[in-house]
C-alpha cells in the first residue's frame, strides 16, 4: 500500500515536503498527518517513549505493483547501536530508510518498534521520535538559531549554543559576522556543505530523538569540516538507536552492524572485521570499490 499519491523521489524530497512546511514550524506533522490519517490503521495507538529497539521480520516492499524492490528484509538494531546501511547505488538503502521512517509500508513482513507493530501505532507518534540528518536542503530561509532551534521548537538561546557546541558548528558560527542570527536561504554560499551538516547535527543533537536517520554527505568535504563532523558524530550516535547510508569509512567501521544491500537483499551483516575476515561482497566493495566513491575516505 502506497502512502503518497503523488511521486516523491527519494528521502531528500520527502523531508523537503516536511520543510517546505516549515513555515507555521509546529503545524509540520498536522500537515502530514493529513495525508496520513486515511493510511493509519482504525485503532492505532501512539508509540509510547522508544527505548529504541528496531526489528526487521521478512520484510519486503515495492514502488510497482509485482517488483521487488527489497524482499525478505531481516534485521535487529538493539537500543543505542548505530547500524550502516552499505551497498551500491540503487540496491534499496534509501528505501529501507524510507520504510524506516514509515514513508511507506511494507508489503510483506513486520517492522517492530520496541516491539509494537508499525502499523498499530500512529506514524506521527513515531516520526516525533525520529531525527534525521541528510545530505542536501535540509536549511530553511531563516536564522541559523532558527534553524537549529527546529529540532526542538521549546529550546532556549542556550540550549541552542549548548547543541551547535556539541555538534561542532560553534567555531564557524561565531565567527559568522551576525553569528547565530545569520540568515539563510535555500541556496546559501556563504555556508559549506559540510557546515550545512553541522548544522543538520546541531539540530538532532538538540531533538534528542531515540531514532536517528542519517544520509552521509557523498562529495569530499574539506579535512578539517570532515574531521568535525566526525567528532560531532559520536556525540549525535551516543544513546540512540541510529541508521546511516554511510560513505564514509570511519563511519562504516564504528558501527555496531553493517548491513550490506545488494539488489534489494541483505547479503551481508557484521561487524567491519567480520565482513572483512568473511572476504565476500563486502570485502569485494571495500577492496575494490573504495576508489570510486561508494566509499568514502576517511
Ligand atoms: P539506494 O539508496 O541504495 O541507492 P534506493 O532505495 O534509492 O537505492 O532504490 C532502490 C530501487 O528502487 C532502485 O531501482 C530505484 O530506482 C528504485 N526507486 C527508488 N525510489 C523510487 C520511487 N519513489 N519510485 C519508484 N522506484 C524507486
Amino acid at each position: 500500500s502506497r502512502q503518497f499519491t503523488r511521486p516523491l523521489n527519494d528521502l531528500s524530497n520527502q523531508f523537503n515536503t516536511l520543510l517546505s512546511a516549515v513555515a507555521g514550524a509546529d503545524r509540520v506533522f498536522d500537515i502530514i498527518d493529513t495525508e496520513e490519517e486515511a493510511v493509519d490503521e482504525k485503532g492505532a495507538v501512539p508509540l509510547p517513549n522508544m527505548i529504541g529497539k528496531v526489528e526487521f521480520k521478512d520484510v519486503s516492499f515495492s514502488y510497482e505493483k509485482g517488483g521487488d524492490t527489497v524482499s525478505n528484509l531481516n534485521f535487529s538494531a538493539q537500543p543505542g547501536e548505530t547500524i550502516a546501511l552499505v551497498g551500491p547505488t540503487g540496491a534499496g538503502k534509501s528505501t529501507i530508510i524510507n520504510l524506516i521512517s514509515r514513508f511507506y509500508e511494507p508489503e510483506q513482513g513486520l517492522i517492530l518498534f520496541d516491539g509494537h507493530d508499525s502499523k498499530k501505532i500512529t506514524r506521527d507518534s513515531l516520526r516525533k521520535q525520529m531525527g534525521f540528518v541528510l545530505q542536501d536542503s535540509f536549511l530553511f530561509q531563516g536564522s541559523i538559531r532558527e534553524n537549529i532551534r527546529y529540532g526542538r521548537l521549546d529550546a532556549t538561546d542556550e540550549e541552542v549554543v549548548k547543541a551547535a557546541k556539541a555538534a561542532n558548528a560553534h567555531f564557524f558560527i561565531h565567527r559568522l559576522p551576525k553569528g547565530y542570527d545569520t540568515e539563510l536561504s535555500q541556496d546559501d554560499a556563504g555556508i559549506s556543505q559540510g557546515q550545512r551538516q553541522l548544522l543538520s547535527i546541531a539540530r538532532a543533537i538538540l531533538a534528542d530523538p531515540a531514532i536517528l536517520i542519517m544520509d552521509e554527505a557523498t562529495s569530499s568535504i574539506d579535512t578539517i569540516t570532515e574531521l568535525k563532523i566526525q567528532e560531532a558524530l559520536q556525540h549525535l550516535l551516543k544513546g540512540r538507536t541510529s541508521f546511516i547510508i554511510a560513505h564514509r569509512l570511519n563511519t562504516i567501521k564504528n558501527a555496531d552492524q553493517i548491513i550490506v544491500i545488494e539488489s534489494g537483499k541483505i547479503v551481508e551483516k557484521g561487524s567491519h572485521e567480520e565482513l572483512l575476515a568473511k572476504k565476500g561482497f563486502y570485502h569485494e566493495l571495500y577492496t575494490s570499490q573504495l576508489e570510486k566513491n561508494i566509499l568514502l575516505k576517511p
